[in-house]
């Protein structure tokens, strides 16, 4: 079964309740005979009044990020069942921001992961190398390292039902973005990597996606590649560009 397309918004810590509402707005009418599922993820204060903005459309709400734990005293964290009751289906996990400024590591990510599944939010876990890792060629064994460490006592079922985001961390708003050939190369051994871990029925099932300075220019050829099954669109995510990237193929 062809897996359909996903293109996410990650719009970071951008847009205020009252900007969020004015860039779905915006976005509404143009994203709107997407063939490809469409999602914003968006910052924790923007969840509620989005969820409002979205209700009757085609868009899916996620979150920029989630608690490994249940409730009780983290403060300033956020629960999966606070995401859920205010209608959020999808959760980045792993973001290169989050594991360089705020030192989230692979284990504490594995928690996070679990902690998605457990409550039904599908995580998009997020992967990538650094410009030294790339030059100095270790990048396939970094990027499976990732993705073994932070899917650990997760179920092909699981896996099947998540998204990977694979992201150059070089590529990353600094506007160069990876050749076709290289994400494709990363992802197709990001799926080689859930066929050792668990099965080919589930490499097929997983949709994995490319992130990285995605824009209207470059989408088409990107998303065109047999493992790239979608894009996670951070500043192009902020503007009309997005519906661009949505509506690649018509
Ligand atoms: C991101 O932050 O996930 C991202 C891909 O950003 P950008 O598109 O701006 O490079």
């Amino acid at each position: 079964m062809a897996r359909r397309k996903i293109i996410a918004g990650n719009w970071k810590m951008n847009k205020t309740p009252s900007e969020a509402k004015a860039l779905v707005e915006l976005l509404a009418p143009l994203v709107k005979d997407a063939d490809a599922e469409v999602v914003y993820c968006v910052p924790a204060i923007d969840i509620v009044p989005v969820a409002e903005a979205i209700k009757g459309s085609n868009v899916q709400l996620g979150a920029e990020n989630i608690s490994d734990q249940d409730a009780g005293a983290f403060t300033g964290e956020i629960s999966a069942d606070m995401l859920l009751d205010a209608g959020v289906k999808y959760v980045i996990i792993g973001h290169s921001e989050r594991r360089q400024y705020y030192k989230e590591d692979d284990a504490f990510l594995n928690r996070k992961v679990l902690k998605a599944l457990e409550k039904g939010l599908t995580p998009i876990l997020c992967c990538g190398e650094t410009l030294e890792q790339r030059e100095a060629g270790v990048t396939l064994d970094w990027i499976r390292l990732q993705i073994k460490s932070d899917l650990q006592g997760v179920t092909a079922e699981q896996a099947a039902s998540m998204v990977i985001a694979y992201e150059p961390i070089w590529a990353i708003g600094t506007g160069k973005t990876a050749t076709s050939d290289q994400a494709e190369e990363v992802c197709k051994a990001i799926r080689d990597t859930i066929t050792d871990i668990y099965d080919s029925d589930t490499a097929e099932k997983i949709r994995i996606q490319y992130g990285g300075s995605m824009k209207p220019a470059n989408c088409k050829e990107l998303l065109a590649k047999p493992d790239i099954d979608g894009g996670l669109i951070g500043g192009a995510a902020l503007k009309a560009d997005f519906a661009e990237i949505v509506n690649y193929n018509k």
